[in-house]
């Protein structure tokens, strides 16, 4: 076993002999941070280097690193009751079925699983069995957007639109379709942002009108593209795209994975645009990541559907053994009470504005693009030049983050396409972040961006 504090050379070569990462390509000459220990927005790694982690992992430590409470609600579950399925039920599952169901500002019924992925494919599945239950067998294609990212596994990655992800895996799962996200950037010259935007939701409805409305069961969208390059969509966008999913009987899937606990500024991404989803998927920041929990919320008229059906198989057949596992529903109960107790998703508001403000006194530098943020996430595009916006290359921008690492901030980049947009840096710094954080993290990017040409 490693011991604390063990040398990095020596765990590095462990690390290459037994752990298979995440998505990052193996690079001998770039050996991976191995962090130790975390509090508030700052990661130290094993051989005491300090880092500001400016993605809050993977876009999902919401509340900030070294909560002893979360710690202390999660082993007062396991002491009490570590597990329970639920093909029957539990107190922390059902409290926090009802809380979600108060943030979401809706009704909704909650179905428990432990991963981004795992939310999506269960959306998937009650659609499917919702359309034939209430008469509409035909209806079974799902549409999503080029550039989204909706989990690793055959169904929502068939729903993701980065082919680089999906290379080497298909076939995935049939059925689903894509079109082109509201990328206001790029839009064509000539066309203001909102007459972009209403083309792009447009294409939901030609895609519809072509395959055979009686064929489509569910538009799946996150309500900003965030892992995709931050995209954030105009409000006509998705007053239109809510527009025709009522005209055309189809449903709409809200991915809220990333955008979802208070990272918009809002409890959720959908409600700064006003939309009523039918089914909103969550994971990452409802315990913080501090452990595997995700939700799938189902409109109560479809939930209805699946109850006293005299079919039987009416009722939903999909079981997860650990989903709502009782110590990760208590974790997350306490995670959202932090998250109210210290007001943090209107503290996200505030320091969206500040990391915002920041960036965008960065326009001017050569290599910046757009520069684009939603609540406290954002995403500045890099070109070669402000004329033509070619994509910066990969080398431009890993060298930039590699700038920051070295100056002790970790930031991130969205998700290649073969498509060529590999050029959007990325922030997602927690939402307890202090103003020294915030001030840190601009200042050290500022320097970095100003040290390139
Ligand atoms: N949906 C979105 C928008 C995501 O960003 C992710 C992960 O990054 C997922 C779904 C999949 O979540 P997970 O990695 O927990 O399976």
């Amino acid at each position: 076993m490693l011991e604390t504090g063990m040398k990095s050379r020596e765990a590095i070569l462990k690390d290459r002999q037994y752990l298979w990462h995440n998505i990052v390509p193996y690079n001998e000459a770039n050996p991976p941070m191995i962090a130790a220990e975390a509090s508030g927005s700052w990661v130290t790694d094993i051989d005491g280097n300090r880092y500001l982690d400016g993605m809050s992992g993977l876009w999902c430590v919401n509340v900030g690193y070294g909560r002893r409470e979360l710690a202390e609600a999660a082993y007062e579950q396991l002491a009490t009751l570590p597990y329970f399925p639920l093909t029957q039920s539990h107190i922390p599952a059902i409290s926090l079925a009802e809380k979600l169901n108060e943030w979401l500002e809706g009704d909704y019924v909650i179905f428990f699983s432990n991963s981004g992925s795992e939310a999506n494919e269960a959306a998937f599945k009650i659609v499917r069995q919702y359309q034939q239950q209430i008469g509409r067998p035909y209806r079974h294609k799902f549409i999503a957007r080029y550039r989204g990212y909706h989990g690793n596994s055959f169904g929502a990655l068939a729903a993701t639109g980065q082919a680089q992800r999906k290379y080497k895996y298909e076939p995935l799962a049939g059925g689903f379709l894509h079109v082109s996200p509201p990328d206001s950037y790029r839009r064509p010259a000539g066309q203001t942002v909102e007459e972009f935007n209403l083309l792009m939701a447009q294409q939901i409805e030609e895609r519809i009108i072509w395959e055979g409305e009686e064929t489509v069961a569910a538009v799946i969208m996150e309500p900003v593209i965030t892992g995709g390059g931050v995209l954030v969509p105009h409000q006509v966008y998705l007053d239109r795209v809510q527009e025709i999913c009522r005209d055309h009987g189809v449903l709409l899937i809200i991915d809220e994975v990333i955008c979802g606990f208070g990272r918009s500024g809002r409890k959720f991404g959908h409600q700064n645009y006003g939309v009523k989803p039918d089914i909103v998927t969550m994971a990452k920041g409802l315990t913080s990541a501090y452990l595997p929990l995700s939700a799938t919320a189902v409109r109560k008229e479809i939930y209805e559907a699946f109850k006293d059906n005299a079919d039987e198989y009416g009722y939903f057949r999909h079981v997860n053994t650990f989903g709502g596992n009782p110590a990760a529903c208590a974790l997350a109960l306490r995670n959202l009470q932090i998250m109210e107790d210290e007001k943090l998703v209107e503290r996200a508001e505030l320091l969206g504005r500040r990391l915002e403000e920041g960036l965008r006194a960065l326009a001017d530098h050569p290599l910046v693009g757009d520069v684009r943020s939603f609540g406290l996430m954002a995403g500045v595009e890099l070109v070669e030049d402000k004329v033509s916006r070619r994509p910066a290359s990969l080398d431009t921008v890993k060298g930039l983050i590699a700038a920051c690492k070295a100056k002790g901030l970790i930031i991130g980049k969205n998700g290649d396409t073969v498509a060529g947009y590999n050029n959007v840096l990325t922030f997602a710094p927690p939402l307890s972040s202090t103003d020294e954080d915030i001030a840190f993290l601009l200042e050290t990017f500022t320097s970095v961006m100003n040290a390139s040409p």
